[in-house]
């Protein structure tokens, strides 16, 4: 039977067009001061349904205010991955057995986290720093992975088929396993959707997993579990191990009873990740979503504003903390002057302010690292090219102590510079002036990475031409809201080529599934057991 049309969770938009914007404000703003009132407590791990508790514990502190303790949490180490692998091989069997008990769970827990979506959203805001709007959008499409995947796996009916007879006497039947247990290794910067979509394409595919979050979102990845285990989870099937990369992600990744690993980040973590498979012989997949060095063409036939106001809110929402987010622009020279004064006064005008305030646009950034990375490529943007506007530390006293900086606009930078090559993760864009349409596209695909890509063209046939050669994931036109982020789950399925990730199968698409199970064709001679 096919299931009900897919629908995405679009908290914000339902209310704008029911004309109840300040429902959501009450209710985000009401769970941001319940968890105003409790933050700080300490979280254990959590294996084989019970907690555990660690010798060390590692502070997260609010990127927004950096007095603010988010919590204590365990610091794992490799004896605390061995045994959450030992409960994940152990409840590996039963859960497997039964797609049908695993599409009931996965039912329960979009309904739980729905109604929790303020919460998660608060608790977002205060960990990562993200700023309502994002923040409510980022737990939207953790609804949307929990529903999606479960549809998916209903739709396929397990995807077990029945093959038939081909020859008298044959019954056959060919059918999609899962692997075992898999490694969910997340970044920080999309902790509630990524992590559950990750975690629950492994786990409704039937096997079943040791997370291991961001060390800079560790909260919402436990409120993540409450839910699942609320859901009605087997113990075993989903463990919970904080700490740091090295100490967790990586004996992880190279434990030998892990048969897959599902990970979102960095490039240079991801590959690694596959050459220790490629090393260990290990043949499960690696399931690597990693950077991106987004470009954007504002073509000579472009509508100026809605250039504008796309490359801005695709550079610098979450402070360009996005794989997606717009990195370079390549502009018309007929436009360009136009054109870079405008973004410069756009970017001028965005809010930036505590991330659960409501007027916020640019949001803190995320910890020290990424501090010292904004001072780095400010202070070589300066040297190398011209600094329209940004390159600083916002230093108010209508602020608490914490990471803000300002969005950052450089022209005058070589295209084959590290600045307009390297992936920053920081509202930082380049713009470059180009004298055709053609050079915009080579530059736009001279790139090691294929994540997201832009245009601005009112023109059909550049538009057309522009979809078959530019090299990239995920590709929008005139986007007004954002050049390259914003993608729905279904509809924009979200991945990328080249270094951009591993698979060429995307997150949020028909695709995705199937790549946590390998093929079993079965074949029974004669009528026994028929
Ligand atoms: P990182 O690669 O630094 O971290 C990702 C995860 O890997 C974290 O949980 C981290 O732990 C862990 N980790 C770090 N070192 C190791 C190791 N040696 N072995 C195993 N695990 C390890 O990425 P960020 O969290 O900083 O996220 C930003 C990156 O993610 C960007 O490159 C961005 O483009 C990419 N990304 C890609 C997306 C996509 O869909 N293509 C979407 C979102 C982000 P810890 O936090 O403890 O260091």
């Amino acid at each position: 039977m096919e299931p009900a049309p897919f629908e995405n969770e679009l908290t914000v938009l339902t209310h704008q067009e029911d004309d109840s914007v300040a429902a959501v404000h009450d209710q985000y703003e009401a769970a941001v001061d319940a968890l105003l009132e409790k933050v700080g407590a300490t979280h254990p791990l959590r294996i084989d349904g019970e907690t555990v508790e660690t010798a060390e514990t590692f502070a997260v502190t609010s990127p927004g205010d950096t007095d603010l303790l988010v919590g204590e949490f365990a610091a794992g180490d490799e004896t605390h991955v061995d045994r959450a692998v030992a409960a994940a091989s152990a409840a590996f069997e039963d859960w497997a057995a039964d797609w049908e008990a695993r599409v009931s769970v996965f039912r329960n827990a979009a309904s739980i986290m729905r109604e929790r979506k303020y919460d998660l959203a608060a608790t977002m805001s205060v960990e990562n720093g993200k700023n309502r709007t994002e923040a409510l959008a980022d737990v939207d499409e953790a609804i949307d992975f929990l529903r999606f995947y479960r549809r998916e796996l209903e739709r396929n009916e397990g995807y077990v088929y029945d093959t038939g007879e081909p020859t008298p006497g044959q019954h056959t039947e060919n059918r999609l396993v899962p692997y075992g247990v898999f490694g969910v290794v997340a970044p920080f910067n999309f902790p509630i959707a990524i992590l559950t979509g990750m975690t629950t394409g492994a786990l409704i595919a039937g096997n079943t997993v040791v997370v291991k979050p961001a060390s800079a979102t560790p909260l919402i990845a436990n409120q993540f579990v409450d839910i699942l285990e609320e859901a009605g989870i087997p113990d075993g099937v989903v463990n919970l191990v904080t700490g740091g990369g090295r100490d967790v992600g990586q004996p992880l990744t190279e434990h030998p009873d892990v048969a897959g690993v599902v990970f979102t980040g960095s490039r240079e973590v991801g590959l690694d990740i596959q050459q220790t498979f490629v090393d260990m012989g290990k043949r499960g997949p690696v399931i690597a979503e990693l950077g991106g060095k987004n470009p954007v063409i504002v073509s000579e036939a472009a509508d100026l504003e809605k250039a504008v106001a796309g490359v801005t809110m695709g550079a610098f929402s979450f402070s360009g903390q996005k794989c997606s987010a717009t990195a370079r622009v390549y502009v018309h020279e007929s436009l360009y002057d136009e054109f870079v004064d405008a973004l410069v006064e756009a970017t001028e005008a965005l809010p930036i302010g505590r991330p659960w305030d409501q007027d916020t646009v640019v949001s803190p950034i995320i910890d020290e690292s990424a501090l010292e990375r904004y001072r780095g490529i400010s202070a070589q943007a300066r040297e190398v090219g011209t600094v329209r506007t940004g390159g600083t530390e916002v230093d108010s006293e209508d602020l608490p102590d914490g990471r803000y900086v300002a969005p950052t606009v450089v022209t005058d930078v070589p295209h084959d510079h590290d600045l307009a090559r390297e992936e920053h993760f920081l509202p930082f864009v380049t713009v470059h002036p180009v004298e055709s349409f053609d050079e915009a596209v080579e530059k736009s695909n001279d790139s090691d990475y294929g994540l997201c890509a832009g245009l601005f063209s009112e023109d059909d046939a550049e538009i057309d031409d522009w979809s078959d050669r530019i090299e990239s994931g995920m590709c929008y036109v005139n986007r007004e809201q954002s050049a390259t982020t914003g993608a729905l789950v279904q509809a924009q399925p979200f991945g990328g080529w080249k270094f951009s990730g591993t698979t060429g199968k995307f997150a949020g698409g028909y695709w995705y599934l199937p790549q946590f199970m390998r093929e079993q064709s079965r074949t029974v001679i004669g009528d026994v057991g028929r």
